[in-house]
């Protein structure tokens, strides 16, 4: 099962991941993984990639695909693989296309969890983290039992800075301008899966199994 995930920040993409690569026994490679890993190896593509990083630059497409081209051809992804945080633009689908083609391969299906902005914005301006422990909290959806106070540890519970609506709205807003484009391809290649992300976790999952069959 050769698949790509796409989802919003806030949709439970990392829930999903976890839960998909466990289900189907194949490896989840996530492009921040793999240049965290060669960089630690000290790898050519891992130094390239890493000058790029610390200067605060986007590292380029040739150099994003060589490495997940590499990472594709080690054994634990001969059954298959989830790919996630790439492709991100069209012209990385393409080149993956290609990577695979050389391999006499092809991708299965792409999974875009769908949830609507408002939701994704009242999802992530809800929530609250505990300054002791960490524990997260949703005001709405999963809050403490105590106002404010976590019911682990009992710390004061804070808010992210940048979970406020304006930035909230930007970064989903970024990201849907940047993966629309993504989405059109793979559905005229017919492969793609749209999940209904409003659900719960198990829900999701429910549906992504389903039409995975
Ligand atoms: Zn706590």
């Amino acid at each position: 099962m050769r698949l790509v995930l796409l989802g919003p920040p806030g949709a439970g993409k990392g829930t999903q991941a976890a839960q998909i690569t466990k289900r189907y026994n194949i490896p989840h490679i996530s492009t921040g993984d793999i240049f965290r890993d060669n960089i630690k190896r000290g790898t050519d593509l891992g130094k390239k990639a890493k000058e790029y990083m610390d200067s605060g630059l986007l590292v380029p497409d040739d150099i994003v695909v060589s490495i997940v081209k590499d990472r594709l051809t080690k054994d634990d992804c001969k059954d298959g693989f989830l790919l996630d945080g790439f492709p991100r633009t069209v012209n990385q689908a393409h080149a993956l296309d290609e990577a695979l083609g050389e391999m006499s391969l092809k991708l299965d299906n792409v999974i875009n969890i769908d949830v609507a902005k408002e939701a994704l914005i009242s999802r992530a301006i809800g929530r609250r983290i505990c300054k002791g422990c960490g524990a997260t909290y949703h005001i709405e959806f999963n809050p403490p039992k105590q106002n404010g106070k976590c019911d682990v540890c009992g710390e004061e519970l804070y808010q992210r800075d940048d979970d406020t609506e304006e930035t909230v709205a930007r970064r989903i807003e970024v990201y849907m301008e940047q993966t629309k484009p993504l989405i059109d391809y793979y559905s005229k290649k017919g492969i793609i899966i749209n999940v209904d992300g409003k659900q719960s976790i198990e829900g999701v999952f429910k549906d992504i199994v389903k039409s995975l069959k």
